[in-house]
This record gives C-alpha cells, structure tokens and sequence, in this order.
C-alpha cells in the first residue's frame, strides 16, 4: 500500500476518487481540510486535532504527537501522516511548499477560523486561497455500504436503549433523570457517544420543539417526547418517539395520529431526485389539511452521518435535490403551546428506487403504565 493514498478496495479510495473530480470542477490544485468530521471521512482519522491536504494524487493529514499511535491505526496508509511537535500552521507551509505544481488552494469558509484565515493571509501568500462551500458535505451525503451499516448500528443501539428507557417511565422521575437512564441505555448498548444531548420534554414542556431535560417531574397524562441517538465507528442516528404517560386523552389520540400519518406519508414519498423542498411538502400539507399548519414549526429532515446535522436538508426553502444513498430524517411534529407536543421521528435510506425506513421502532400510541 502506497502512503498517502488509500488501497483501492477501500472505500476512502471511492471518496478520493469523488474529491478528485470535485476539485476538478472547482479548478483548485488543492484543498485545506479542516472539518473535523470531513477529515474523518476522507482519512479515518478521528482525532480533535488535524489538517488535511487533498490533491488529485495524495491526502496528507497532519496531527501533532498525542495521536501518533491513534493515526497509525485508524489512517494506516490511507493518507501520508505528518505529525507535528509545534505548530500544525508552520508544517502546513512546509508540506504545501513541497507540492511543487500546487497553487490555487481553497479551504472550508464554513470551517475555518478567522485567526486562521489571517494566517493564511499573512504567512501563507504563496498560494492563491479560494473560499470554498460544502465541497466534501456535498459528496458526504451518499453514504456508502459501509456508512450505512455503520448508522444501521447505531439506529439498533438506540431502540435498544429506548425500549429500557419505557420501561422504567414513571411518574415522579425528572425529565434529567430519564435522560441520565436514557443514556446509560445508551452507553450499555454501545453507543460510543451522545450526537446531540438527549431530549425528554414532558407535559406543556414537549411544546418547545427544541427543548432539554429539566427539573420537571413526570404526571400522569403527560406527552413524553424523547429524542436521541447513539453513535456507532463515528456515525449517528437520531430518533424520536413520543409516549403518554398513563391513559392517552381523545385529544391527545387525535393530534398522534396526524402526526403518525404525515411521518409515514413522508417517509414513502421521499426519493432521490425529489428536492428537499418537495419531501418536506408532503407532511407539512398534510398537517395544515387537518388544521395544525401552524404548529409544525421546523423543518421535516435532514442528514445524518459522522454529523448529526448534515445535508440534504428537508426544508421549505431547501431546493437541493436529493441523492441517492442519503440518509435522512424524517421528523415532522405538532406543538401546542400549554399543551404539549408530539414528534415521530425516523432515519430513513435512500435507494435508487426510492426509500428504506432503516429505524424501525414501534410508531403507534404507547400508553405506559
Ligand atoms: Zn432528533
Ligand atoms: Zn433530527
């Protein structure tokens, strides 16, 4: 195995190869990563600290001494490692001036610091910098056989956590203390992580669609909203279910069966080559057709990844077509401020041939007693 390059069975080889074409189309002789979750894609690399180098022919990573045995596992020959005893600034300008044909580099506007674009300025005016969007994000949201399996594995850490989680739910615990038992389940499962801090909103509090655990303690008759995820080889799933504590209301029947609908609505409909936008429409008409457009105040979906937030996005204003090997969430939901809200949400695959909902946790009213 050449150093530097990734062996050709391995899918980093596929995402060179994309990234190759990307620049290409970008006219850039080279790229500065700096998104850590992109370094991590391109080199596995998963450290907090790292620059890469991507050219048409090599990934150079530099990271300093405290992940010299991690990289040498996690990046093999997959990338040329420099590790760096001082600055990774001042090893940059040593590995750029050794790439002789390199001139015109861009690096992430979304990901670089000011400081550090000063420095680009100041120390590294030999090559033309050009601020680049969403180059890797782009080719991030086709996931390969590997990645989906990956998050295939940390959707089936979550339901396993979630199912231990119910069965505990009782009134009189905190929201915290459900969350702290959530993600215990979680770690038990073998989550190496937490994507985002668990949510468990209760009663009136499950209105505020992006709300943490509180003090609150649980009644009998609240809406229960948990929504989670674990992280499996970096990769996340994001779910949400929404239960009664005891016997559900009529009202409470009525408003989750809308939102049950308009989840497996959009799950079916969603495809690649439809846009975002489009995706999105088909739960929020059908939630404003039954007189609660108004409650569904956030988007459908998005991707999820070695990033729990990533493209494509569902969205109104989301005119990007979806492609094929995306995964994406689809989440609408219903908030009634002082009475409660109700969220479903699913990790759903997109197929050359349309959709497959990958989370597969029961959706129906869950009454706990
Ligand atoms: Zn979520
Ligand atoms: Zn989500």
């Amino acid at each position: 195995m050449t150093a530097g390059r990734p062996a050709s069975s391995d899918p980093r080889s596929v995402r060179l190869g994309a990234l190759r074409d990307a620049l290409a189309t970008a006219d850039l002789d080279a790229l500065l990563v700096s998104s850590l979750a992109s370094i991590r894609w391109l080199t596995g690399f998963s450290g907090s600290s790292g620059l890469v180098v991507a050219t048409a022919k090599e990934l150079v990573l530099l990271t300093d001494f405290r992940y010299a045995t991690q990289v040498e596992s996690e990046v093999g020959g997959a990338a040329r490692v420099v590790i760096v005893s001082q600055s990774l600034w001042t090893a940059l300008w040593e590995v750029l001036g050794g790439m002789s044909t390199v001139q015109r580099v861009g690096f992430e506007s979304m990901h670089l610091l000011h400081r550090d674009f000063q420095r680009l300025l100041e120390q590294g005016g030999r090559w033309q910098w050009r601020p680049t969007t969403d180059v890797l994000e782009l080719l991030r949201e086709r996931k390969d056989a590997t990645e989906v399996a990956a998050i295939r594995r940390a959707i089936g850490m979550a339901e396993q956590a979630l199912a231990v989680v119910l069965e505990s739910l009782a009134p009189g615990l905190t929201e915290t203390q459900v969350a702290g038992r959530l993600e215990a389940a979680l770690r038990d499962a073998g989550s190496e992580g937490f994507p985002f801090p668990s949510i468990v909103a209760s009663g009136e509090r499950s209105a505020l669609p992006h709300a943490r655990a509180g003090d609150r303690r649980l009644a009998v008759g609240d809406l229960v909203l948990l929504d989670f995820g674990a992280i499996a080889d970096g990769y996340c799933s994001d779910i949400t279910r929404t239960v009664v504590l005891g016997r559900a209301s009529p009202e409470q029947v009525d408003v989750y069966e809308i939102v049950r609908e308009a989840n497996a609505r959009a799950a079916a409909a969603v495809r690649p080559g439809m846009r975002g936008m489009d995706a999105d429409a088909v739960a929020r008409e059908y939630i404003d057709a039954r007189g609660f457009g108004e409650a569904f105040g956030h988007s459908l979906g998005h991707g999820i990844g070695l990033e729990v937030h990533e493209g494509p996005r569902l969205a109104r204003t989301a005119d990007g077509v979806l492609p094929p090997g995306a995964v994406v969430t689809i989440e609408p939901g219903i908030y009634r401020p002082g009475w409660g809200g109700i969220r479903i949400e699913d990790d759903v695959l997109l197929t050359e041939e349309g959709s497959v909902v990958l989370s597969g946790f029961r959706r129906d009213l869950l009454e706990i007693a």
